[in-house]
């Protein structure tokens, strides 16, 4: 039921070590796509994740080591991005994946040629998987949405649709980088709107889907053909200024406070690596409305979820000067979400909007039942009044300048070998002074 194969068979081990240690994120069981340069390369390089090394794929297929299907897969991941490697569809990642898992085996017969093509990832910088041209955001967390609802309800809609708003694609980056805290319009104190840096500044848990073969305009997507569609997972932080959101959001939704910038880990982690690590669909409460047959399927019932372990750790400039580690702030599973991935792509379609190969689509914020698997600070300290203590007796209602937020996640499941996702990080830098008029 799970469709899993001998790619995911854990009695195989790789001849790079690091891949086989217990807490590896990128196992031979994982092998997910980036984009990297090497110090002197002017142009991003296709490549795969096996432990702490990257497998070069642009001179993996010049040495010879594909054919048919899996080589015109690795032509198509070349870089200098993703998309067309997404574009071919999952049949052809898939062919690669297992190439080159092959390749990668503790006993592979090419180990000879493909160990001068590993590149160790402390050499190599990483870059944007993908040139994202659409980013849409969902609001799945049932959790998420009535912690921070003033009545404690979901919107009306919530359980009869997957409800997204369309974010934008030019300000999503990849992890690692400065967010610079965004002006904005918010109510002060006493009510007077003012304009300056926000002083609501917080991080949302989720996870990013990038579309991969995408549908013609007019032409709606199957919830049965909707996985098929979907190439990978990522790592998202949805970057959000809440008193900017409160002050824009009525009628039109979020805009200005969502925009500043969002998020993503550089490795794509495959949707066939995730199979084993599937869950049946959040089961609702008996009085719910069952999904309307065109988002009802009973594979998504039986296994459109993910046991998908999350989590979101905060260290702040004190603490980094101090040598302190990062304080864990958010515990939660992606298995507590209410829609699935093949719900959010059949319905972002389903009125004949046309999806690319490289849009991402957000899962919106993680959030479950459990105070620790609140996955923002708007729910964690219930909008700023309830601050958080981190362990040097810092406090936070909202980020400061100078804390870096960092998200992990790692899928397990009895009988398989666990995977990981790596990071996604980034640091709050100072808003900038407001420009002068240039003449
Ligand atoms: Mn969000």
């Amino acid at each position: 039921m799970l469709g899993t194969d001998a790619t995911h068979d854990p009695a195989r081990r790789s001849f790079v070590e690091t891949a086989n240690l217990a807490r590896a994120d990128f196992p031979l069981q994982n092998l997910p796509f980036g984009i990297f340069k090497r110090s002197g390369d002017e142009v991003g390089r296709g490549g795969v994740a096996i432990g702490d090394k990257i497998l070069d794929l642009a001179a993996a297929q010049e040495a010879g080591l594909f054919s048919g299907l899996a080589e015109k897969a690795a032509v198509a991941a070349k870089g200098p991005v993703l998309n067309a490697l997404m574009a071919l569809g999952n049949h052809a990642a898939s062919a690669l994946r297992a190439r080159l898992g092959n390749l990668l085996e503790v006993d592979s017969r090419e180990r000879r040629k493909i160990e001068p093509l590993l590149v160790p990832m402390s050499e190599a910088s990483m870059q944007m998987p993908v040139a994202v041209g659409n980013f849409t955001d969902f609001l799945t967390s049932s959790y998420h949405s009535e912690r921070l609802s003033p009545s404690g309800k979901v919107p009306p809609s919530f359980k009869t649709m997957p409800i997204a708003y369309h974010s934008r694609a030019s300000s999503v980056r990849l992890s690692g980088g400065t967010v610079t805290r965004p002006h904005g319009q918010w109510l002060d104190a006493e009510n007077i709107m003012r304009f300056g840096p926000t002083r609501a500044l917080d991080y949302e848990l989720e996870i990013g889907a990038f579309v991969g073969a995408g549908n013609e305009l007019g032409q709606p997507i199957a919830i049965e053909d909707a996985r098929t569609h979907i190439f990978g997972y990522c790592l998202l932080n949805d970057w959000s200024a809440r008193d900017i959101q409160r002050a824009e959001s009525v009628p039109l939704g979020p805009f200005l406070a969502k925009s500043l910038s969002t998020s993503i880990s550089p490795w794509v982690v495959t949707e066939a690596a995730m199979r084993p690590f599937r869950t049946p669909a959040f089961v609702r409460p008996p009085e719910d409305p069952a999904p309307l047959p065109y988002l009802d399927s009973l594979r998504e019932r039986e296994n459109g979820g993910f046991d998908l372990k999350l989590r979101a750790s905060l260290v702040s400039k004190r603490m980094r000067e101090a040598h302190h580690g990062a304080e864990r702030i958010t515990s939660t599973n992606f298995k507590h979400m209410y829609w699935t991935f093949a719900q959010m792509l059949t319905h972002h379609a389903s009125n004949g909007c046309n999806l690319m190969p490289g849009d991402i689509i957000a899962s919106g914020t993680t959030s479950g039942p459990s105070d620790e698997s609140r996955a923002c600070l708007a729910e964690i300290t219930s909008r700023g009044t309830n601050p958080l203590t981190l362990p040097n007796g810092e406090i936070r209602g909202w980020l400061e300048d100078g804390d870096e937020v960092i998200f992990r996640a790692k899928a397990e499941r009895e009988g398989f070998t666990p995977i990981g996702f790596g990071e996604c990080r980034g640091l709050i830098g100072p808003a900038l002074d407001w420009p002068a008029a240039s003449q």
